[in-house]
Order: structure tokens, then sequence, then C-alpha cells
């Protein structure tokens, strides 16, 4: 750790709030290992959704606090215990999920990094890792999706939905999606969705309507609603008697609380994972990354990086998801 240099550049809030909350700063410390964690310095990050919900305080979390859940770079110290943890040792590229990624170095727990795939750039992998890890899980286990069904994805041109809608296709379901304006709606038809609603036009903003005429009143065997506030209502009209909804985020604000009984006349079947729940062990995480860097590899899994932002614009890179501005997905450059 002697080269090593004591303090970074990271992102930190202090205090719950808007953008504004998010501080640059120059003179953060570089953290100590615990046992059983690498010290990585990251070559980029990645922004996704959750991070405002820690910002806003809708999910708790000790304050301050580095916000950021991933990123990917290089292994420059190995914390105390194991040498080579998982196998990995000093100068390994590696991607990694947990807590603290706005910043130049991060103390990562070992069993949540894994080393990066030849033939992938670095900034590919971030723009998939957490993203297409969430999907992968969500439409293999929370619901396993067969040939055929026909699957509602709504918010189809953001980071996780950029990446659901094609590995959708992969297993041959039938994929309505929605999103907010003509650009998105062009989007996600280009990545062979069989149809597309933008819920922010005048005809779109029935989209329920709109589901059930395409699915001639028959409804959806499964829906993925990552907006929650605003759509799960419609959700759980225009899926099928015995169908299936998960919601998984929260985009507009968290689904309310309602009557269990409210599923009972369609006899419907609602999950609420997180993708942490799924990875759990060192094997599941291992055999998820490595579905995801083998379409990656092969090409059937496409990219879509909206802007790379530097650490010290952050509050526009926030600015800007929390506006609907965005498609696929949002990097920082420490
Ligand atoms: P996105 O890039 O998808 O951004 C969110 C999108 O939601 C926007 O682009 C917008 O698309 C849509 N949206 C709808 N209503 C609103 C609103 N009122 N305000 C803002 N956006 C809105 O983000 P991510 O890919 O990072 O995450 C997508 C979702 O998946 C999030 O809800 C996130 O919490 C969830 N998630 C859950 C995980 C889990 O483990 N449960 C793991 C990873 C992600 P449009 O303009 O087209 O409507």
């Amino acid at each position: 750790m002697s080269s090593l240099p004591t303090t970074q550049k990271a992102v930190v809030i202090e205090t719950t709030g808007g953008p504004e909350v998010l501080q640059y700063r120059t003179d953060y410390p570089v953290p100590q290992l615990a046992e059983g964690q690498l010290l990585v310095k990251n070559s980029v990050c990645g922004i996704n959704y959750i991070d405002t919900y820690f910002r806003t305080g809708l999910y708790p979390s000790p304050k301050p606090e580095v916000l950021g859940r991933e990123a990917a770079g290089t292994v420059v110290a190995v914390g105390p215990g194991s040498p080579n943890p998982y196998g990995l040792k000093v100068g390994d590229r590696v991607v990694w999920m947990s807590n603290s990624g706005y910043a130049e170095y991060t103390a990562v727990p070992a069993k949540s990094a894994v080393k990066l795939p030849d033939g992938v750039s670095e900034e590919d992998i971030v723009a998939s890792f957490l993203s297409g890890l969430t999907v992968l899980t969500l439409v293999k286990e929370t619901y396993a999706v067969q040939k055929g069904d026909i699957v509602l994805v709504h918010a189809a041109a953001g980071g996780a939905g950029f990446l659901m809608v094609q590995i959708l296709k992969t297993l041959g379901a039938i994929v309505i999606g929605t999103a907010g304006g003509p650009e998105k709606v062009a989007l996600v038809k280009g990545l062979g969705a069989d149809h597309v609603i933008d819920y922010r036009s005048e005809e779109g903003k029935d989209w329920v309507k709109l589901v059930k005429e395409i699915t001639n009143g028959r409804g959806v065997d499964v829906v993925y609603d990552s907006v929650g506030k605003d759509t799960w209502e419609g959700s759980l009209e225009v899926v099928k008697r015995k169908g299936f909804i998960t919601w998984f985020g929260n985009a507009s604000g968290p689904v309310p609380p309602f009557p269990i009984q409210r599923l009972a006349a369609k006899c419907i079947t609602i999950a609420r994972p997180m993708l942490n729940g799924y990875l759990e062990t060192r094997e599941e995480y291992e055999f998820y990354s490595n579905q995801l860097f083998d379409l990656l590899k092969s090409g059937e899994l496409k990219v879509k990086i909206h802007k790379i932002f530097p650490l010290a614009e952050v509050q526009q890179a926030h600015k800007d998801l929390e506006g609907r501005k965005t498609t696929g997905k949002t990097l920082l450059r420490p």
C-alpha cells in the first residue's frame, strides 16, 4: 500500500436530497483494506437508478456515503488474510459490484469481483454488468421466460430495459415494450421488440387498452415493471389470468401497499426481487457473470452507453437519469 496515495477523488453525500447533495471531493481518504477485500483502482463506474434511491433516502443507508454499486478497474492491493482470494491478485483487471463506486479507489469484497473477459471493453462490461445480471436473474429465476411468452417490459429503452428486450428475444419471447418518446420507441424497435408503445404520447397514455388490443384481450404472460407507482395498476390490468408480475424498481416511486385480494380474480402471481438475493454465493455470482460475458463475447447482446461523465459532473448525470433524458447506460470516469 506504501506507493498508493492516501487521498483520492470521490463523490460523497452527507445528507439525503436532490442531485445537489452530491459533493465532488479531491481529498477523500483512500480506504484501508479489511480481510477478504481488494483495493481496486477504478477506470469506469456505472450509474444505476438505485443510486438515486440512496441519494434521496428512499432506501436508507448510513451517511456520509460514497454512492455507486459497480465499476471496473485494476486490483492494486489485497487485504490481510488470503493472498489470492478467489484467485484474484494485484494487477488483475476486474469488474465488481458492491458499494462506493463513485471514486478512484474502492475497497471491494473479493467475492464480489470477477476478472474481466478478453475481447470486451471495460466500458461495455460496466454498462451491462449490474443491469445485465439483473435481467438474467429476472428472466431465468424470478419467472423462467419460455419461447412464445408474451412479455411486457416497461422503460424498455433504459439501462436494464435495453438489455432485457434483447435477452428476451434470444429466449424466443414476444416482447411488448413501453418507452417515453419517439426516439426511445425507435431505439427499442431496433432491438427487435415486437410492439413498442410510447406511454407518454396521447395515444400511448392508455397503454393498458393498447396492450389488451395487441393480445386480443388475453393479456400478457408476464410483466417486468421497474417504473412502479405510475404503472403498477395498469400492470395488474394487462396481465393474463394466471399471469405473473415482477415489480423490481421504483423509477416513478414505489408500488403502494394494496390488498392482496386484488390478485385473486385472475390468480395472479407477483414477485418483488432484488439482484443481491440471487447472487449470494460465489458460484451464483460466477454462473451469471459467465452467462453475461458469453452473450457479450458472442455479439448476441449489444450495449448502449448514453454518455460517460467525468466524476466532477455527477450532478448533471443524476439530473439526466431522473429527467428521463438517458437511453441505455450512463457511466462515470473517475
Ligand atoms: P433506467 O436507465 O431504466 O432509467 C429509468 C427509466 O425509467 C427512465 O429512463 C424512464 O424511461 C423510466 N421512468 C418512468 N417513469 C419515470 C419517472 N417518473 N422518473 C424517472 N424515470 C421514469 O434505470 P436503470 O436501468 O438503472 O434501472 C431501471 C429500473 O430497474 C429501476 O427502477 C431500478 O431501480 C431497477 N433495478 C432493480 C434492480 C433490483 O435488483 N431489483 C437491479 C437493477 C435495476 P422512459 O422515459 O422511457 O419512461
